[in-house]
């Protein structure tokens, strides 16, 4: 067992997909383990995305994460390989080439606007744990 960072980015809140996404993993048998509504700073965005810091779109990719029109829901979720099935049942990153029964390709068209992050590996989901809910020293 182990533990991913999923997140409903500010679309995916605004559109008021929270539920049905939540819904997934529930049905799916994994276990949540946080959750909170959260407008990121632009530095925990910039950190969260720091290894698109060189492409074009980084830019836009933060702004659309921190502009506070929606919060991101962020969340812990634990299970069996919940890592590797999160992804997948998130779908890939481009929602016109995601399987049309993930939650990309259920719910979304644009790659720009893309409803949902999940961690890429066990090491990213460490990361991304402590960077989103843990305060220094404090594990969760
Ligand atoms: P995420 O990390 O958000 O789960 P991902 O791992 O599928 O997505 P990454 O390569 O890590 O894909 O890209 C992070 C995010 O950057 C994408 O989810 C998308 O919101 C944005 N992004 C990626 N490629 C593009 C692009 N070509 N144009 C605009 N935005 C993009
Ligand atoms: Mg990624």
């Amino acid at each position: 067992s182990e533990r991913t960072f999923i997140a409903v980015k500010p679309d995916g809140v605004q559109r008021g997909l929270v539920g049905k996404i939540v819904s997934r993993f529930e049905e799916r048998g994994y276990k949540l383990v946080a959750i909170k509504a959260v407008v990121p700073s632009r530095a925990l965005a910039e950190e969260h995305y720091a290894d698109l810091r060189a492409r074009p779109f980084f830019r836009g990719l933060v702004e659309y994460m921190t502009n506070g029109k929606a919060p991101v829901v962020a969340m812990v979720w634990e299970g069996k390989d919940v890592v590797r099935q999160g992804r997948a049942m998130i779908g890939a990153t481009n929602p016109l080439e995601s399987s049309p029964g993930s939650i990309r390709g259920q719910y979304c068209v644009s790659v720009g606007r893309n409803i949902i992050h999940g961690s890429d590996s066990f090491e990213s989901a460490t990361k991304e744990i402590q960077l989103w809910f843990g305060k220094p020293g404090e594990v969760i």
